[in-house]
């Protein structure tokens, strides 16, 4: 790091854990990344393939509550998916561009671990402010939604161990 190049590396130690703040991007990985090493020749190849996860992928979707479309994109497997969240207009707009000026490329909905589905967001608003996570049930964080509640105490839950 330098002057003129200044880098700064903020991690996120806070109680709560790194899903209070996490993008909430859940994207599947393909045989094209675990095959990665071995195609280019470097680094040391993977151990499993997507065969061996593609399971268990299956199940943390469905028990987190991934929302995403079916794209049939072979380098993007599909899912488990709650419906996806609408596009925006000005994404829609970027996605017929693209499609109209690239047959290879695609321009698709993140998979995300946001939902407007009952499961996690009970409210009416859809769309962007949803998918920013102004719920908190819509943004999926493990002291909401994943670690049971644990019971009302006179003092702090947590303690440095
Ligand atoms: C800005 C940001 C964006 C991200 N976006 C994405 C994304 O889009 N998609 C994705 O897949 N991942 C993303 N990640 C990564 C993801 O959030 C983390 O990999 C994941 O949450 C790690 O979970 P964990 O339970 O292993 O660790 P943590 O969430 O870090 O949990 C560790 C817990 O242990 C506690 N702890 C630490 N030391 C002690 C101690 N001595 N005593 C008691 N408690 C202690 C901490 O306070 C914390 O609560 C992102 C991370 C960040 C920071």
């Amino acid at each position: 790091m330098s002057r003129e190049k200044p880098f700064d590396w903020i991690r996120g130690y806070q109680v709560g854990g790194k899903s209070i703040m996490w993008a909430r991007q859940t994207q599947r990985w393909s045989d094209f990344d675990f095959e990665g090493p071995a195609r280019d020749g470097f680094a040391v190849d993977w151990p499993i393939r997507y065969k061996d996860l593609a399971p268990w992928y299956s199940y943390v979707e469905k028990f987190v509550g991934i929302s995403g479309n079916r794209d049939g994109l072979p380098n993007l497997p599909d899912g488990e998916f709650l419906p996806a969240l609408d596009l925006t207009c000005v994404e829609n707009y970027f996605k017929e561009t693209v499609a109209k000026k690239y047959k290879d490329r695609h321009v698709i909905y993140g998979r995300c671990a946001t939902s407007r589905n009952q499961r996690h967001c009970t409210c009416s608003r859809a769309g962007g402010s949803v998918r920013r996570g102004h719920c908190a049930s819509a943004a999926v964080r493990s002291g909401a939604t994943t670690i049971p509640i644990p019971p009302p105490s006179p003092g702090p839950n947590a303690r440095v161990i």
